[in-house]
Formats: C-alpha cells, sequence, structure tokens
C-alpha cells in the first residue's frame, strides 16, 4: 500500500510521508481516524430503507480532506472531537457489528484519507461473512490513485458535486470560491474525473427486490442560498456528462453551521445568503431544472430537513 508514501489521495496531492509520521495537509497520519458508527435513518431512500427497523450502517471517519466552511459535521470532519485513532481490524469489527445490527450496507462517510486501509477492512470483514452493499460517501476530491484502489471494492458511490464553473470558467484555472469555502480551489477539476471514473466503475443505480441500492452512482448537490453553488452550472454538466439517468440527490438541508452564523457573517459579508437556510422558492427553482433536464431520477427533501439533519457527535445519539 505504498500510496501513502507520500500521499496522493485526494486533489490535494499534499504528499505528507504519513508512514514515516508525518500528518497530511487533512490532519490523518498512519491510524484512521474514527468517530462513530451508527445505524443512519435519514439517507437517502435506497439507503435507509423506508422501515422502521432497517438503516444504513454508517461510518463516520475524522479529518475530511476538505474543509468546508459551513460543513454540518465539522466536530469530527474539521476539530477531531471525540475521535479515536483504530486499526484495520476494529473497523472490520465495526463493519460486521453494523450488519449484526440490521443494516441495509455500509456507508463510508469521508473515506478518502483512509483508503488503504479501508480496503483491507473490506476484504478482512467480507473473508468473514460480510454480504452488504459497500458505500463510498464522499466530498468529491478524490484523486484517480484512491478511486483505482477502490476498484471492484465499492458498490455503491455517493460523492457530492460541490459546486459548478462561473459562465466561461475553465476547471484549469483556480476558483477563489471553491477555494474560499472548501479549502480547494482546483475542486471542480478533481471532482468531474472522480465522477465520471465513479460512473465507469459502477454505472448507474440499481435496485434490489427491496428497493434498495445494490450498485451503481448517486451524485449529492447540497444547494446553496444565492445560487453560491452554481447550480444552474452545475446540473446541465451532470447531465451531459453522467447521462439523464443520474441518480440525483438535490440536497435542501443547507443551514449555517461551523463558521458561518447566523445571519450576520462578518468574515462572508461578501456571500450574505450562507448566512439563512433555503428558501423553499430557490429550492423548487433547482428541482424545476433538473426536472427539465430530464434528470428525473432525482431524490428531493423537504426544506424542514435543515432543522432536521443537525447532528451533535458530542452526544450518544448523533441525530437525536
Ligand atoms: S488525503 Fe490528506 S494526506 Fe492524503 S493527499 Fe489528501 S490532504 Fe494529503
Amino acid at each position: 500500500m505504498g500510496i501513502k508514501r507520500g500521499c496522493a489521495l485526494c486533489g490535494h496531492m499534499c504528499r505528507a510521508d504519513r508512514y514515516a509520521g508525518e500528518r497530511g495537509r487533512c490532519g490523518a497520519g498512519t491510524r484512521i481516524g474514527f468517530s462513530a458508527a451508527l445505524i443512519h435513518p435519514g439517507e437517502e431512500p435506497p439507503l435507509s430503507g423506508r422501515d422502521e427497523n432497517g438503516g444504513s450502517g454508517t461510518i463516520f471517519f475524522s479529518r475530511c480532506n476538505l474543509s468546508c466552511v459551513f460543513c454540518q459535521n465539522w466536530q469530527i470532519s474539521q476539530a477531531n472531537q471525540n475521535c479515536q485513532d483504530i486499526d484495520v481490524d476494529t473497523l472490520a469489527e465495526a463493519m460486521l457489528s453494523l450488519a449484526g445490527r440490521g443494516a441495509h450496507n455500509i456507508n463510508l462517510v469521508s473515506p478518502t484519507p483512509y483508503v488503504p486501509e479501508i480496503a483491507l477492512a473490506i476484504s478482512k470483514a467480507r473473508n468473514r461473512g460480510l454480504k452488504l452493499p459497500m458505500v463510498y460517501n464522499t466530498g468529491g476530491y478524490d484523486s484517480m490513485a484512491s478511486l483505482a484502489v477502490m476498484d471492484g471494492l465499492v458498490d455503491v458511490y455517493l460523492p457530492d458535486a460541490k459546486i459548478g464553473l462561473p459562465p466561461g470558467g475553465d476547471e484549469n484555472e483556480p476558483d477563489s470560491i471553491s477555494m474560499r469555502l472548501f479549502g480547494a480551489g482546483d475542486y471542480v477539476r478533481h471532482n468531474r474525473k472522480a465522477l465520471l471514473e465513479m460512473k465507469r466503475q459502477v454505472g448507474h443505480l440499481t435496485l434490489d427486490g427491496r428497493g434498495l441500492a445494490a450498485k451503481g452512482l448517486i451524485v449529492r448537490h447540497l444547494v446553496l442560498p444565492d445560487n453560491i453553488a452554481r447550480t444552474d452550472a452545475l446540473l446541465p454538466w451532470l447531465r451531459d456528462n453522467l447521462g439523464a439517468d443520474l441518480h440525483l440527490s438535490l440536497m435542501a438541508q443547507y443551514h449555517p453551521a461551523n463558521r458561518i452564523q447566523v445571519g450576520h457573517n462578518p468574515e462572508f459579508r461578501d456571500y450574505p445568503g450562507l448566512g439563512r437556510p433555503l428558501s423553499i422558492r430557490e429550492y423548487e427553482k433547482w428541482t424545476d431544472l433538473a426536472w427539465g433536464l430530464g434528470l428525473r431520477n432525482s431524490y428531493v427533501q423537504g426544506l424542514e430537513a435543515a432543522m432536521r439533519m443537525r447532528p451533535d457527535f458530542t452526544k450518544p445519539d448523533v441525530f437525536d
């Protein structure tokens, strides 16, 4: 697993020698940053299912490779609160435990910095009888090297597409909004390559007889107020490059969190929309656009998701 000798698992390609004790730009070192493993009832219907007893068997990793200023998981993704460093065997055990609790799948959240260890853990868990689909739930800033490791191990890719290009924009030019909001000025360039590779590996989403995700791609886009995420440019690109049969999750759950305060944002006064949730009118504008583009396999949320989806990783019941 020499991939970590000079880490290039994500678009930052910071080349940290993590096996030699260096930490990467994301903060990841030699061990796996683990925060929580739980049955998640609130993911998209093919992942969480519709029955009371099941849910998505979600494993949250710490030290995300992106640093979104409004991240709702900031306690673990950026502040590393209540996190432990674990090894491959412990991760495999966590997968098996979730399966034993009735999970519909194993949903790996922010896995990118730990791809080599996750690959080993999946193999160990499979050897011990794990049969559930493996979901790779990522911010979408993955390198081709990390996706090559996951090829054949992942059943369902669940990447973000966080932002589109500005009018006349060039993906090879740094984007100031992507830099400011996500900490990655070249996000779009890496994201596009990653989405195309994921689609090549697993194709469009297919469901099993219970309506649960068996294999394929679901792309998530968190709609931001005032079209800050350039949803108008992103959706046509997704349709043109991934096909109208793409399963798209248009998320309405944005709310001010992490470094963004409600209403008054002195640090982000040039993006005043970040200080409020979405309005129903602007969300409907983008769901209408998706529908008009022929993206009929779209999952939508009610705006109350902005109130419901507020995890607190310092509590035993994260989503209570
Ligand atoms: S995953 Fe972390 S250590 Fe690896 S290239 Fe990205 S930022 Fe650097």
